[in-house]
């Protein structure tokens, strides 16, 4: 595993800039229906929020590392009582931590408190790559680093594994929100096991009948399997929230004090009589 361990041991942070760098360049160059102006000024607006989660990352990083050490160190958690070679642990590992996401990723379209927070990641009306680092800091603590540890506490997961699972998942994420196109036949066929872009796409539909869908990161199994899983042919999709969808909504100032502003959330059917009288 001495392969694993070099890779896991480089700045998780180069591997960010990597991946936005890349497709950032990719979005200016290959333009899709989702193509829109001010491109800047959003980006500027997402690494703020990116920033803000790098500082607030070093006290949620160090609890989560003192956590999960001292789970390991007392071997609590499903997989010490069975003996498995390590590949197979680390396998079964990466599969469990996206389980464990979908649930708290679940929890927090449910729970208004945690929705509060997490729908800031939902605000984005017009998405690109940089939409991965739109998040609260305080939805990351709520949410993210409470996830790995009860992960870690039920399954006997350690860091190494969940180092392979950032490295797995931060792909998919950033194609996920990128603004490219994807073919459909992705969707189809790699779509039955795993989470297309166009199918996190219809998870940021301003319809919450499709918000609340497609919950999953890596695996869309899970959404198949319990019931959450929707499709809709991505140019029927509206992104974001309307809630938000006015440009002074969506600084990174406004959005930062936005869950402790009361917002009432617009339901499927007040969106449909807006379309109409829109019309
Ligand atoms: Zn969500
Ligand atoms: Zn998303």
């Amino acid at each position: 595993m001495d392969f694993l361990d070099k890779l896991l041991s480089i700045d998780f942070n180069y591997i960010l800039i990597g991946f936005i760098v890349v497709f950032y360049s990719m979005e200016q160059i290959l333009r899709t229906r989702f193509n829109f102006n001010k491109r800047p000024g959003h980006l500027f607006h997402n690494l703020l929020f990116q920033i803000v989660l790098y500082v607030s990352n070093i006290f949620y990083a160090t609890v989560t590392v003192f956590s999960i050490v001292w789970l390991n160190k007392h071997q609590v958690g499903l997989l010490y009582l069975v003996d498995i070679p390590l590949w197979v642990k680390l396998v079964v590992g990466v599969v469990l931590f996206d389980l464990t996401t979908y649930w708290f990723h679940r929890l927090a379209h449910k729970v208004p408190l945690i929705w509060s927070f997490h729908k800031v990641h939902h605000s984005d009306t017009t998405m690109d790559a940089s939409t991965t680092f739109r998040g609260h800091p305080v939805e990351s603590l709520l949410w993210f680093g409470t996830s790995n540890i009860v992960a870690a506490a039920i399954f006997g997961l350690d860091l190494t594994t969940m180092g392979l699972y950032f490295l797995v998942s931060t792909p998919f994420v950033f194609m996920e929100h990128s603004n490219l196109r994807y073919p459909k036949w992705l969707d189809k066929t790699f779509g039955l096991i795993f989470t297309t872009p166009n199918l996190h796409k219809i998870h940021h539909d301003q319809d919450q009948h499709y918000t609340d869908s497609n919950f999953s990161d890596i695996f869309i199994i899970w959404d198949r399997l319990f019931a959450t899983y929707t499709y809709k042919p991505v140019e029927e999709i509206n992104l974001g929230l309307k809630e938000f969808d006015e440009d002074k909504k969506q600084t990174f100032w406004y959005l930062m004090k936005s869950p402790f502003i009361k917002i009432k959330r617009i339901a499927s059917e007040e969106l449909t009589n807006i379309d109409k009288t829109s019309v």
